[in-house]
């Protein structure tokens, strides 16, 4: 079990934050619920890609310290942006890795992607609390990450929703009493199409998912399941569970989170409204709990909730995961990194809806697994399967 549990520093204090990724959907939903109790954080650095406008009123609005953007073409802008207000600036790769670093008592990781992978290294090295959405940074580098997680006495909180739902009814005590984890799935806007209806949707279809509100990437992974096959990568890493005991169920309507099955028969499940400030404020919280705006589950309006097993004909990508897990080492990079890829170039309009799970296997195909020792290593297995997945990409223009 790669998660710690011991009490953060006293809840009288106000709690001092930092978030990476602040401007995207999580950046915001998290800096939503600091709006709402300004006494309990303060935020220390605020960072993003290039959304410079929404990044310098944020770090107005709350007062940050620093505020840090990934692309340097951006930095005179933000400078221009925060003149006069004292705020600290500064840009780059790099500049966003050692605000990850500056001493806080919480970190929010929500960066999109592998490049999300760094500075959450960054945060988990400070030991103090990180609250984990960004699920790329288990996906690649998973055995490192909790390894330094444990040596750095850092605490992981999985802010992911169904991971957040599993932490809240795993039994950390007794660990031999777990039977299976079950995580469950919409099934995205797609769930009930035909195989040639999938092959026409557009990036705008598969961007409008019915009950969650989203990134971009993350939305196209949930409507082609990618988004489940990362999220098995990323509880077997949290909850140290192997593959074979990690479950798949489509739950069309979001309301049971994910489940914790036990020896004994008993099945724990988790439940809410599919509003991300729910886990967020979990984890913002923890190991207290705080008030959120979010609506009350009413399950008598609700009336029903159904179930049923994924379809894994229409839905490759649950299987490419499997196997990606399975062959451990590098495989869980090359399947990422080929994904990244091809969802890009999807929303750019370059590649059909069901091609992506193609360029996905047959990157995975040219890049047999190796072991992973390091993070240079990780780097590299991303960088090698960029190229390959790019190549099959320009050959498909
Ligand atoms: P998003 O696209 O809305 O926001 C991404 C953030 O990362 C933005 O602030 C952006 O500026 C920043 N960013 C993008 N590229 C960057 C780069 N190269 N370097 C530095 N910063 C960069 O994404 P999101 O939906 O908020 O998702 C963030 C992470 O959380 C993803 O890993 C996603 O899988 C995970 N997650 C999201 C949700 C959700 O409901 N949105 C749920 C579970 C997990
Ligand atoms: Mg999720």
């Amino acid at each position: 079990m790669s998660l710690a549990s011991t009490s953060p520093k006293s809840a009288s204090q106000p709690r001092r934050i930092s978030i990476l990724g602040s401007t995207g959907s999580i950046g915001c939903s998290t800096l939503d619920l600091v709006e709402r109790n300004p006494d309990a954080f303060t935020v220390e650095v605020l960072t993003a890609n290039r959304s410079v406008a929404r990044l310098a009123m944020q770090a107005k609005q709350f007062g940050a310290r620093l505020a840090v953007v990934a692309d340097d073409s951006a930095y005179a802008d933000l400078k221009d942006a925060l003149s006069g207000s004292g705020i600290e600036v500064a840009a780059g790769a790099a500049a966003v890795a050692e605000a990850a670093s500056r001493s806080t008592d919480w970190v929010m990781s929500a960066i999109v992607g592998a490049a999300g992978l760094q500075p959450t290294l960054s945060a988990i090295r400070q030991g103090t609390v990180v609250g984990l959405a960004n699920k790329e940074t288990l996906v690649c580098a998973g055995s490192l990450m909790t390894a330094e997680v444990r040596r750095c006495g850092a605490q992981l909180l999985p802010v992911d929703s169904e991971h957040n739902a599993i932490f809240q009814v795993l039994d950390l005590e007794q660990p031999q009493s777990v039977d299976r984890l079950i995580l469950t799935a919409s099934g995205g806007p797609f769930r009930t199409f035909s195989r040639a209806q999938m092959a026409a949707v557009t990036p705008a279809q598969a961007v409008a998912h019915p009950n969650w509100s989203m990134g971009a990437k993350i939305s196209v992974d949930s409507a082609t399941m990618m988004n489940k096959g990362l999220e098995l990568i990323e509880a077997h890493f949290l909850f140290d569970m192997p593959e074979p005991r990690i479950d798949i169920l489509v739950h069309p309507e979001s309301v049971i989170h994910s489940m914790v099955s036990y020896v004994d028969g008993s099945v724990l499940a988790q439940l809410g409204q599919p509003d991300m400030r729910t886990p967020i404020a979990y984890a913002l919280a923890w190991p207290e709990r705080m008030a959120t705006p979010v609506e009350r589950l009413d399950l008598a309006a609700i009336g029903r909730l159904t179930f049923q097993a994924p379809d894994a004909e229409l839905f490759p990508a649950l299987r490419l995961a499997r196997a990606a897990l399975g062959a451990g080492g590098t495989a869980p990079i090359t399947l990422n990194a080929a994904n990244e890829e091809a969802v890009a170039a999807f929303l750019a309009g370059r590649l059909g809806f069901l091609e992506i799970p193609e360029i996905v296997e047959r990157t995975l195909e040219a890049h047999p697994s190796v072991a992973l020792n390091s993070l240079d290593e990780v780097t590299e297995a991303d960088t090698l399967a960029r190229r390959t997945a790019l190549g099959l990409l320009a050959r498909h223009a």
